[in-house]
């Protein structure tokens, strides 16, 4: 079984922690994601993983063995960087073959393993050719043709597509989905891209300064993200933030700016807010969940969830616009359908999805719901 298991990790480069007290299970077969901004400790875990870092304190577990001390090569994992190296001088053949000849694998068994790999990346009709005759994905391919041979127990993947152009990412990202899929291996994939943790993991790991903030899969990450970094960090816009007091006004609380705005708080979420009347908090709402009270909308519009703002960009996103507004020295932005008229200069009124709002505690940073 090749499940994953950090116990209490933490990773210290002399006075400095990159990672602290990590507890994480990655299940066998599961595609996890680690991800989070430059620095954040990222790829020194999946160096921990793989043997390539020494682990300053705590248990690495794959499956039931602890691996602390055991050496890379015995760990039965395959990890695929960034900068792949390939060998110039030998074609994609024998590039995939190394590591197995090195092993002294029997050449049929390595045979084998080379062409099923092949055919899994559709890259059988490149095997004669040398690196340097292939473009920048079909490289990438062999790198991860390399991996697979080893029909390692647990891929670890740092940035594996940060050197392909836009448009090969986004189809190698697909790939590498269905290649989980095919091959039913625990893979561990390091991004600092939200996006792609978002349409790979099964279930994604935000960390920030060396600590995790929250393991979920993808929709609960977007839905309910446990504080303001993890609010702020998933999702493209970003969420919104604004400053805000709650207060109460006979049985319904209120979410007021020091401008304008007076959102209503959901009867539902009197439990969460109740001890915060009087309180600083952040006001969280998604790009989405603002719409232009002119256009239709799933949900009602009143007094108390809309308030005005002045548009000050307008970019035309084709299916929709976004436009960017200032309410009382707070920016924000909105995504709203492509039907809509607000031009630069307008003051326009807008709605929010109050099923849909966020407030965080000030002081902590922490969801409140
Ligand atoms: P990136 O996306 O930029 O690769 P990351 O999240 O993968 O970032 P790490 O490479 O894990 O970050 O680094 C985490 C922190 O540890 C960083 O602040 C980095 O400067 C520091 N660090 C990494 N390796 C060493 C080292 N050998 N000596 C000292 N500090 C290090």
């Amino acid at each position: 079984m090749a499940s994953v298991t950090l116990e209490h990790i933490y990773k210290h480069f002399g006075d400095f922690t990159a990672v602290k007290d990590q507890n994480l299970e990655i299940r066998d077969k599961e595609f996890v994601v680690l991800v989070g901004p430059s620095g954040c400790g990222k790829s020194t875990t999946l160096r921990m993983i793989a043997g390539l870092e020494e682990i300053s304190e705590g248990t690495l577990k794959i499956g039931d063995q602890v691996v602390n001390d055991v050496a890379p090569k015995d760990r039965d994992i395959a990890m695929v960087f960034q900068n792949y190296a390939l060998y110039p001088h030998m074609n994609v053949y024998d590039n995939m073959a190394f590591g197995l000849k090195l092993r002294k694998f029997p050449k049929d068994e390595i045979e084998r393993r080379v062409q099923d790999a092949a055919d899994i990346l559709g890259i059988e009709q490149l095997l004669d050719r040398k690196p340097k005759q292939l473009s920048g994905g079909q490289r990438q391919r062999v790198a991860l043709g390399r991996a697979i041979v080893r029909e390692p127990k647990v891929f670890l993947m740092d940035e594996p597509l940060s050197n392909l152009d836009a448009k090969l990412r986004v189809q190698m990202r697909t790939e590498l989905s269905k290649l989980h899929d095919r091959l039913k291996t625990t893979m561990i994939y390091v991004t600092h891209d939200q996006t792609e943790a978002m349409t790979m993991g099964d279930r994604i790991v935000v960390l920030k300064d060396g600590v995790v903030q929250q393991v979920a899969d993808p929709l609960t990450l977007y839905n309910k993200p446990v504080n303001m970094f993890v609010a702020g960090f998933i999702g493209s816009p970003a969420m919104n933030f604004m400053d805000a007091k709650i207060e109460k006004e006979g049985d319904t609380y209120y979410l007021e700016g020091d401008g304008a705005f007076k959102i209503r708080i959901p009867d539902d979420k009197e439990d969460y807010i109740k001890d915060y009347v009087d309180k600083d908090v952040v006001f969280g709402v998604r790009p989405e969940d603002i719409v232009d009270t002119q256009i239709t909308h799933d949900f009602e519009v009143a007094e108390d969830n809309t308030f005005n703002a002045d548009v000050e960009v307008v970019e035309p996103m084709g299916s929709e616009i976004y436009l960017y507004l200032a309410e009382e020295g707070h920016s924000l932005i909105a995504r709203v359908e492509a039907e809509s008229t607000a031009e630069v200069g307008d003051t326009i009124a807008l709605g929010i999805d109050l099923r849909k709002i966020h407030v965080f505690d000030a002081e902590t940073e922490e969801s409140i719901f």
